[in-house]
Formats: C-alpha cells, sequence, structure tokens
C-alpha cells in the first residue's frame, strides 16, 4: 500500500537580499527570513532581525535573489 501524504505546505516566499549597510555602505547578502540577527561585518551595524516570519532589515536593500 502507498500512503499518500497530502501535505498542504505553504509556500514563504523567501529571498535572499542583498543590503547595503547604512553606517558603513558595506553590502552583504541577508536571507529575509532569516532567524538569527545579523550586523555588519565591518561596523557592527545590525542589519536584519528576526521576527518569527519576515525578518526586519535595517539599510537599503539594493538587490534580491530567488
Ligand atoms: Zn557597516
Amino acid at each position: 500500500m502507498v500512503k499518500r501524504n497530502k501535505e498542504i505546505i505553504p509556500r514563504p516566499k523567501s529571498c535572499f537580499n542583498k543590503v547595503k549597510c547604512p553606517n558603513c555602505g558595506a553590502e552583504r547578502i541577508i536571507f529575509d527570513h532569516t532567524t538569527t540577527p545579523i550586523a555588519c561585518k565591518i561596523c557592527n551595524q545590525e542589519l536584519a532581525r528576526p521576527t518569527g516570519g519576515k525578518a526586519i532589515i535595517f539599510g537599503k536593500i539594493v538587490a534580491k535573489y530567488g
């Protein structure tokens, strides 16, 4: 017997964003549903904050992927 898996999976429209740090201008790729806070490697400015859904992104999104 073949058991059917009828799962309804909601598809979150997740993507990667290239975000420009508002403080120093460095660019970083950030997953927009990140579950960990992301800070700029150079100046330690907070760039993304997880919310449980879509993360809050600080700084300017310059490109999107996915
Ligand atoms: Zn920075």
